[in-house]
This record gives C-alpha cells, sequence and structure tokens, in this order.
C-alpha cells in the first residue's frame, strides 16, 4: 500500500483528444463544453446541424478551450472508419469517445414501420458499434482509453410508446458490459450513462400532457439539465473513474 497522491482536479483532461458524436447540439454539446473544460481538445461530431456544430466549436474556443466541427452519419460504418481515421492523422490519437447521437421515431409497437425501427437501432446502436469498432484498435495499442455509451433510463426500465428506442438503449448496455470485458485488460474503460427525462429538443417534442405526467413522475420533481449528465461523462473521462467499468449509471433525479 503506497501512498496516496492526491489528485489534481483542475483541467484534468489537458492532452486528451475527445470524439463526441451528436455533440451539435442538447447533451452531446454540454458533454463537449464540459470535456473541454477540463482541458480536452474536442472533436464535435455532428450530422445534419453542421452550423450548430461549428457555434459549439466557437463557444468552446471563446471559453479558451479546444475543438473541431467534423461531420459523419454515425449509421455509416464506413463513414465512421474515415472520421476515425482523419482524427488519426491530425491528432495522432484519441483518448475518450463518447456515443451520444441519437434519434427517437417514438409510435406504439403495433402501429410503428419497420423503416422506424431501423432508422433507431442503426443511429443509437449500430452507430455506437461502427465508432468503437473502428476506434478500438488504437486504444488497444495505448493500453489506455475512456469509453462511454449515452444510454437511457428507457433501456433500464422500458418506455411504452418506445420499443424502438428502448431496445436500442438497453442493447447499448448489453454493448457496454460486453466491450468493457474485453478490454478492461488493456485498461480502457467502457461505462454507459443512462439519463431520465433532460431539457432538450428530443423532451421538447413531447406532448404537453406527457411532459406533465413525465414531471410528475420524477421524486426530484424536475427534468435535469444538459450540463448535469456532461458531468458526470467528464468523470467516467478521467483518471478519477480508472477502476470503474462495465456500469450503468443513471441520471435521472431518481426516476428509476
Ligand atoms: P437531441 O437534442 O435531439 O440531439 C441529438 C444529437 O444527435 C444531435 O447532435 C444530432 O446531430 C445527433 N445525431 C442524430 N443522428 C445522428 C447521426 N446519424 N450521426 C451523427 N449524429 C447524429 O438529443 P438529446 O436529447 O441531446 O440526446 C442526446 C443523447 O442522449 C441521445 O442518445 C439520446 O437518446 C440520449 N438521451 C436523451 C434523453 C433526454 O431526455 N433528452 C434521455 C435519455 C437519453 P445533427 O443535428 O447534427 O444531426
Amino acid at each position: 500500500m503506497g501512498e496516496e497522491k492526491i489528485p489534481a482536479l483542475d483541467r484534468e483532461l489537458t492532452g486528451r483528444v475527445a470524439l463526441v458524436t451528436g455533440a451539435s447540439r442538447g447533451i452531446g454539446s454540454a458533454i463537449a463544453f464540459t470535456l473541454a473544460g477540463q482541458g480536452a481538445t474536442v472533436l464535435v461530431n455532428y450530422n445534419g446541424s453542421r452550423q450548430r456544430a461549428l457555434e459549439v466549436v466557437a463557444q468552446i474556443e471563446a471559453a479558451g478551450g479546444t475543438a473541431r466541427a467534423i461531420g459523419c452519419d454515425v449509421s455509416d460504418f464506413a463513414a465512421c472508419g474515415r472520421m476515425v481515421e482523419e482524427i488519426i492523422a491530425d491528432y495522432g490519437h484519441v483518448d475518450i469517445l463518447v456515443n451520444n447521437a441519437g434519434v427517437t421515431r417514438d409510435n406504439l409497437v403495433a402501429r410503428m414501420s419497420e423503416e422506424d425501427y431501423d432508422c433507431v437501432l442503426n443511429t443509437n446502436l449500430k452507430g455506437a458499434f461502427h465508432t468503437i469498432r473502428h476506434l478500438t484498435r488504437y486504444f488497444l495499442r495505448q493500453k489506455k482509453g475512456k469509453i462511454v455509451n449515452i444510454s437511457s433510463v428507457s433501456g433500464v426500465i422500458g418506455n411504452a410508446g418506445q420499443a424502438n428506442y428502448a431496445a436500442s438503449k438497453a442493447g447499448l448496455i448489453g454493448l457496454t458490459k460486453s466491450v468493457a470485458k474485453e478490454l478492461a485488460g488493456r485498461n480502457i474503460c467502457v461505462n454507459a450513462v443512462a439519463p431520465g427525462f433532460i431539457e432538450t429538443e428530443m423532451t421538447l417534442g413531447m406532448p404537453e400532457k406527457t411532459r406533465e405526467a413525465a414531471v410528475a413522475s420524477i421524486p426530484m420533481g424536475r427534468m435535469g439539465s444538459p450540463r448535469e449528465v456532461g458531468e458526470l461523462v467528464a468523470f467516467l473521462a478521467g483518471d478519477r473513474s480508472d477502476y470503474i467499468t462495465g456500469q450503468v449509471i443513471c441520471v435521472d433525479g431518481g426516476l428509476t
């Protein structure tokens, strides 16, 4: 038992390169801000919202951080490969991968189209596999890395009207736990964060009555902020969580 060093908590991600998928808005942009605030160079991935990704980069730079926008549809396996190669060519390494990109196509299962099922699975679940698949060999060589997958409480407890979404988010949990076991011996941590109801465009789209019912079901009596998810992701991306892997941590105001 050696003497424990007091960790430096400030800007603990200095020198690290982080790829955050779906960081053009909502929770993803909050994660990008939080990681950049800790000193990481952040690759702000977007698909449709290029302008908003550039605004996220501008805000990070204005605050003294380093970031770059990078376009890629995460549901496209080959495109994810090209994105990873471009980042490695420019920065030499990636230390943190946050799989945050996600979509919803809610409907009752009896009415759900195959297209809506596939779209959600391809982005939310397969997209995470794509980035992990392409980045893992670099993490293995480095013998270090942090992967954080953004799941959802829907994937933990299910949600009527979200069979596709809940399946994708539960799948992310299985992916997280399995990859964590594969990579643990190389010092690579893989964890999932399961947010509850968080104030973003995704939840703003909810009908008012559903929204009221959602808030009423939360023991803390309010929705969470994207920043509150970002703080947990920053912890899981840094050295203070080095002995935590294969876990699913809910950020849900007590919902589950
Ligand atoms: P949001 O505001 O709708 O933002 C979604 C983000 O995902 C956008 O940046 C979007 O980028 C990106 N994206 C979508 N499809 C993509 C694709 N094919 N390739 C790359 N990026 C893509 O959603 P949010 O509420 O911030 O949610 C972020 C994550 O948290 C999602 O995985 C979501 O399932 C999860 N989550 C959210 C809540 C909540 O209450 N809000 C709760 C639990 C879990 P573009 O606009 O550039 O296409």
